[in-house]
């Protein structure tokens, strides 16, 4: 027997009316590419948001085209994030940066029919605007300059917007309707293409804003320092615009990322590890007033525990570390203290937290081996780590579920190796591609990371799998120094690791770096090292 409750579809739309209706006066502040900070309210972007779903209707726009963005965090991009799915297209946030040839390949398969594009990435852009075939460009946040050199098919934003009326009403009945095309970084292989429904993206927002997830509320001034192009900023803006939370976008401008939590009140940022790292040095510093923030959300890599420590005792903001993919829209777990940890120490209560994590309410987690084996919670034994929830995808756009990619049960494989503790604590050993194999032994880079990042001498670190005729693989360290130059260091980190990992694990070789290679979301990027370490092999680099 079927119920007697309403059928009523989970669209975007409920999120953009319920801001309007209920948050109307709260903010969106969004530092723009000329250093001014530009701030409205919910209303505002929703009278916008109806403007520009009319504006990109009369321009052709149809249900289910695709629509690409090629932005910074800004007002205008949130305007489109919204705009674009309430009137039934998909938006399809580009990573600016990745490499021309790559993105054009992106545009062809996406089939991208308008793309919009930020003055901030106009450089960019030109690169790639002759290899891609849209059929109208609009850009926004261009100066006088820009203006006057935009080509004949280009159209400027507020003109594009003006013409149109702001009396537009959204229309989606089926709530499995597609609305946001986000590809994976591409961190071990080609981005594939996650197509997300209206459905997911409302599950996954109230999912995040349970409070043990994202946790927001109306008090609360969010910073997602992470690129719409990164599953949809995680799906923070849409988080907050449900809860009723004031968004400041501070683009990638780190410079004033510091002063902005001061003016704003940021309350919540989010961002990647790398942020952290880099933001800390000014945030120590204190010379602005930060007590407002209470709390960041990190993800996309691990956590360290040094970097959890130094950000919650020092600093004394609370530290919820994440792990999920953009095929899960993208949370997945939250590393949250349970009742039964709270007697811990801050050191063991750290080392909790620098585990991946719980699955939050709605997602299901399971481990596996080779031979589809279920594995035990037994926070020792390493498997695939499989999951299913209602915000995962089915398949990846324009191609079947493989076997490769999904289980025949219906769960999606995620190519992470990980552990599960009886307490539901998943903890990730490497991604199976980066797991080192050497002399039929495996090695985790991850685990030799974390603990070389524990030595007060370096400032980042990655280890990689080079290929060695008599092992197979041999783990090599990259590594940043801290300031002060240190004499030996290779033999004294061989010393550190030596304390707690097999003589076969250390590595033989440490090559120090200004800096690490990052990936277009700010994740070691390890083709890219490896590219370097091939180079110095030929006598090209060291
Ligand atoms: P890509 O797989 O191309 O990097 P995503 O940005 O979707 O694209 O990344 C998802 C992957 O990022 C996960 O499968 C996992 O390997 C890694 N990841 C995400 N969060 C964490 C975390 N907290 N700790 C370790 N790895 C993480």
């Amino acid at each position: 027997m079927l119920g007697t409750m309403m059928n009523y579809p989970l669209t975007l739309a409920q999120i953009l009316e319920h801001a309007h209706c209920i948050h109307g006066d709260k903010q969106v502040h969004s530092l723009l590419p000329n250093g001014r900070l530009h701030t409205y309210n919910y209303d505002t972007l929703y009278l916008r948001v109806k403007q520009l779903a009319n504006a990109i209707t009369t321009l052709g726009g149809r249900p289910g085209d695709r629509v690409a963005t090629f932005a910074s965090n800004t007002y205008q991009h949130l305007e489109l994030c919204c705009a674009v799915p309430y009137a039934g297209a998909i938006i399809h946030p580009l990573n600016v940066r990745l490499a021309p040839a790559q993105l054009a390949k992106i545009v062809a398969e996406a089939d991208d029919k308008l793309i919009f594009v930020d003055g901030a990435c106009a450089e960019q852009f030109s690169q790639l605007q002759h290899k891609i075939d849209c059929k109208h460009v609009i850009f926004f946040n261009i100066d006088t300059r820009q203006n006057q050199n935009l080509g004949n098919l280009s159209i400027e934003y507020e003109q594009f917007l003006s013409e149109a009326d702001d009396d537009y009403t959204s229309d989606i009945q089926d709530e499995n309707w597609a609305m946001a095309l986000c590809y994976t970084s591409g961190t071990d292989g080609e981005p594939k293409g996650v197509l997300y429904t209206h459905r997911s993206m409302f599950l996954h927002t109230l999912a995040v804003n349970q409070a043990d997830v994202f946790g927001l509320t109306e008090l609360d001034v969010v910073m997602p320092l992470v690129p719409m192009f990164h599953a949809m900023g995680w799906g923070l803006p849409y988080a907050s615009m449900f809860a009723g939370a004031d968004i400041v976008f501070a683009n990638a401008n780190h410079e004033r990322i510091v002063d902005l939590i001061a003016e704003t009140g940021v309350t919540v940022a989010a961002g990647v590890p790398t942020v952290w790292t880099k933001l800390l040095p000014e945030l120590r510093e204190r010379k602005q007033d930060i007590s407002s923030l209470q709390r960041l959300i990190v993800g996309g890599e691990p956590m360290p525990s040094t970097l959890i420590e130094v950000y919650e005792e020092e600093l004394g903001v609370e530290v919820r570390h994440a792990w999920g993919m953009t095929e899960m829209s993208p949370t997945g777990t939250f590393s949250t203290l349970r009742s039964a940890n709270q007697h811990l120490s801050d050191t063991e209560k750290w080392k909790i937290k620098a585990m991946q994590g719980r699955p939050i309410s709605g997602v299901q987690i399971r481990l596996a081996n080779e031979n589809r084996t279920e594995l035990p919670w037994d926070g020792m034994t390493i498997g695939e780590l499989q999951v299913k929830s209602p915000w995962t995808a089915r398949s990846y756009y324009k191609n079947e579920p493989t076997p490769e990619h999904f289980t025949a049960d219906g769960w999606l494989r995620t190519g992470d190796l990980a552990t599960i503790d009886a307490e539901g604590y998943m903890q990730i050993v490497d991604r199976a591609k980066a797991i080192i194999r050497s002399g039929g032994e495996s090695i985790s880079p991850v685990a030799l990371e974390n603990v070389l990042l524990k030595h007060p001498s370096i400032k980042d670190a990655a280890v990689i799998g080079i290929s060695d005729e008599k092992w197979g693989e041999r783990p090599l360290a990259i590594v940043v120094l801290s300031p002060q130059k240190t004499e030996n260091i290779s033999e004294i980190l061989k010393q550190h690791l030596a304390t707690g990992f097999p003589k076969f694990w250390i590595p033989d070789k440490f090559v120090v770096v200004d800096e690490i290679p990052k990936t277009g979301v700010g994740k070691t990027d390890k083709h890219a090292i490896m590219e370097l370490i091939t180079a110095s092999q030929k006598g090209e680099l060291l």
